[in-house]
């Protein structure tokens, strides 16, 4: 093991304190909330989405050079070009959502009447995130349950370092499987292809603050939001470690339904995957892992 991972993160670096406050609320709640004041004026999503997802990336990426959580994760230790594959695939299919919600809402015969259409927009951008952020949660707790689709999962947490590419290091199969149920379920309460475009962008923004390697702090709000601090006790090496801490935008289900590690501080820098010691560090070799049979 490297001895030099098992330590606490950088902190003869701290930065002033409005730099460890502001960057979270600043540009996650500032690109969400020019996401949806422009979509509710009428906006088109693909005029403004992706660009505020490319300005939080180039934030997020900058605020990784100058301030690190941990040095050592700036590191490419053989897995940055798996991460980019990973990232780029994720991202068509989470962006190609949104083009295909609208045509399957139309086949279900548009709205079932349930959503709350007369809601502000940005009330109704807000009710589905949480439909799609339970929907992530529900699937994320059930893969560190389910032997199959562990092993679809267990690709997330094979990374040796948490940063903001690590969000999107999921299996395809599993990003499918992940946004399925929060998805149909706003598709059968007549949820607007607006919002589920916003809810979808604003999963991917958040991931990137959820794994992002910067010093940051969210304050009272991590009993809300599951940012990084959080969710590095969820990169831990050993299975037994990692059996919380789900939430992907909310930590409030972790706190409603009882599965909120009771960590406190800062997390071991030295994250993986020692249960699943077969698990490739190659792109191809990750998508084809959890259907070998010589696996273990
Ligand atoms: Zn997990």
């Amino acid at each position: 093991m490297d001895t030099s991972l098992a330590q606490t993160p950088d902190a003869a670096r701290r930065p002033p304190l409005f730099l460890l406050y502001l960057p979270y609320p600043l540009v996650f709640f500032g690109g969400v909330a020019v996401l949806v004041a422009a979509v509710a004026r009428g906006i088109p999503y693909w005029r403004v989405g992706p660009p505020v997802l490319v300005a939080a990336a180039l934030v997020v990426v900058a605020l990784e050079l100058w301030l690190p959580h941990a040095r050592a994760w700036q590191r490419d230790s053989g897995d940055t070009v798996t991460d980019v594959l990973h990232f780029t695939g994720n991202i068509l299919v989470n962006q190609g959502s949104v083009l295909v919600y609208g045509p399957v809402l139309t086949l279900l015969h548009g709205s079932s009447g349930l959503w709350p259409h007369l809601w502000p927009f940005w009330l109704q951008a807000l009710l589905g995130t949480a439909v799609l952020d339970l929907g992530l949660y529900v699937i994320h707790r059930t893969s560190h349950r389910v032997g199959w689709m562990w092993r679809l999962h267990a690709i997330h947490h094979s990374s040796r370092r948490v940063y903001w590419l690590n969000g999107q290091r999921r299996h395809l199969v599993h990003e499918l499987l992940e946004g399925a149920p929060g998805l149909l379920a706003l598709g059968l309460l007549g949820a607007p292809p607006s919002v589920v475009a916003c809810a979808l962008a604003t999963v991917t923004l958040h991931l990137m603050f959820q794994h992002g390697n910067f010093a940051y702090r969210a304050g009272v709000l991590r009993y809300v939001f599951a940012v990084a601090e959080l969710h590095r006790w969820h990169h831990q090496r050993r299975w037994a470690d990692v059996q919380g801490n789900y939430g992907a935008i909310l930590s409030l289900w972790d706190y409603l339904f009882g599965t909120a590690l009771p960590k406190k501080g800062e997390a071991p820098l030295d994250v993986g995957m020692d249960d699943e010691p077969t698990l490739p560090q190659d792109y191809v070799g990750q998508l084809a892992w959890p259907f070998r049979r010589d696996r273990k």
